[in-house]
Formats: C-alpha cells, structure tokens, sequence
C-alpha cells in the first residue's frame, strides 16, 4: 500500500500532469469521445498494457483477470455472470466499442496452472482449496480439449516438449475456421506455446456471447489476439492472414493493417 500512497502523492505533486488528465477527461464526457476498444488481459504485474500500447486515457477499457480469461457463454447457462461478460457488455453495448483484443503474455502462471492440471481438470476438485485452479479448469476446459487434440502427453516428461514441433489446431475467430500454426519457428517453450493457444482460444469465446452476434453479422465488430513476450518486451499480434502470431513492427505493419482493414481501429 505505501507504494499506492507514494504514488498519489507524487501524481498530486505534478500539478501539470493532474491538470492535464482531469482536461482530458473533461474532454472526453463533453464531446462523448468513444473508446476503441475493450482490452481482457492476464492480472499479471508485468504486463502493463498501458505502457506497451501507449494509448492515452478514454481510449481503451481494460478488464483483467487471472489467466486473460474469457468465459464462454455456454458456461452462464445456469444463471451465473463473470465481470468479464458484464464488461464486454459494458464496452461493447453500452459504449459501441467494435474491437476486442484477448492479451495473453509469456510465463504466465495462470496459464501455467491450467497446464499443471491439464490431465484433471475438473474444478470441482479445487473448489475448497484454489479458486485459481478452480478458475481456470472451468473456463480452460476449451484449451486443454485443444491441446489434448494435438498432445496426447500423458506418458511423455516436460522437458520433450520444447523440442516438439510447432502446434497445429484450428480456432475460430469472429465466425471463422483458422487453420493456425503456432510458434512455427519453435522459438518458445511448450508453456509458452499453451499459452499462446489459450490465447487464442479465450479471444474466441468472445464471439459466443448473444448480445455481440449482431456487430459480427454487420461486419462491423473485430476480435484480435495479442501476446507479449515479458522477457524481451516483444508483442505479438495473431494475423488472420498468416495464420501464426507475427511481431508488431515497422517490418510487419503493412500485414497488420491489411488484416484489421475494413474497421482501422
Ligand atoms: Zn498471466
């Protein structure tokens, strides 16, 4: 907490900048100035959006959680809500945000948790001992049938895994069947790799929720994966044309805006 308190007083001490993000926001109720999007990334205290993206106040709805986790809507059918489901609404309903970014990160403990307990998975177990574990087998049951699918790995040691090949599934993201190849130059550990797959599969679950479906068949909706690498700073965007994550740089943006066009936002 004294971090937190150290921090205000030195944000009440520069004066300019206080004013300047009060300006802002003042700004941003009068002209009713729309965020573009709603960003679900991984809690992770490494992982700080904000400062990579560089995007300033109002333009962007954060919402965070252990795991970049995003319940699939088949998964409320008995009465229950997240925040993460309230939050799309929130953004996406309320506010008209058309871009959704699922943000993943390497070494992810959360990810990696689910990996743990990929071959007993059922929540139930970790109900009265880890709601973390609890958390994510019971919204992480999609990216283990999908890795299951492609590592039958019950018998075979961890270390094995680095030397695999790179993974090979399919995902469906904003209404379509992506034939995706995953670190296809085998750059990253298999923890990595699962959690550039639970990426990928958390951003589809986006599109299971009922109130999105009419943005999607408009055409006017997008959802994206993101994926950083909080060892060299990189990030990753999935590009729905090359099939595999692709660093975002000066090299690779052409391929970027060609996969975000016709929305640009
Ligand atoms: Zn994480």
């Amino acid at each position: 907490m004294n971090v937190i308190l150290k921090g205000i007083l030195k944000h009440n001490k520069e004066l300019v900048y206080k004013r300047r993000l009060i300006d802002d926001i003042d700004k941003i109720t009068k002209h009713q100035v729309k965020a573009q999007t709603v960003c679900i990334s991984c809690m992770d205290c490494r992982v700080l959006p904000s400062k990579f993206v560089n995007t300033e106040v109002g333009q962007i709805y954060f919402l965070r959680n252990a795991g970049n986790i995003v319940p699939h809507f088949d998964d409320f059918k008995e009465g229950r809500i997240s925040s993460e489901g309230a939050g799309l609404e929130l953004g996406c309903v309320t506010n008209q945000v058309k871009n959704v970014v699922v943000l993943g990160h390497s070494d992810c403990r959360a990810a990696q948790a689910l990996f743990e307990i990929r071959h007993s998975c059922n929540h139930e177990q970790y109900i009265h001992t880890s709601p973390m574990k609890t958390w994510v087998a019971l919204h992480g049951a999609k990216t283990i049938e999908q890795f299951c699918n492609i590592y039958n790995d019950k018998d075979i040691p961890e270390d094995t895994y680095f030397m695999k090949q790179p993974m090979n599934f399919t995902v469906n993201l904003n209404g379509k069947d992506i034939q995706t190849i995953l670190d296809p130059c085998n750059k990253f550990n298999i923890k990595d790799k699962f959690s550039m797959l639970h990426c990928l599969q958390q951003a589809s679950h986006v599109q299971t929720y009922p109130m999105l479906k009419p943005f999607l068949d408009a055409g006017d909706f997008q959802i994206h994966a993101l994926w950083y690498d909080v060892y060299t700073g990189d990030v990753y965007m999935f590009s729905t044309s090359q099939n595999k994550f692709i660093e975002v740089n000066e090299k690779n943006i052409d391929i970027m805006n060609t996969d975000i066009a016709p929305l640009r936002i």
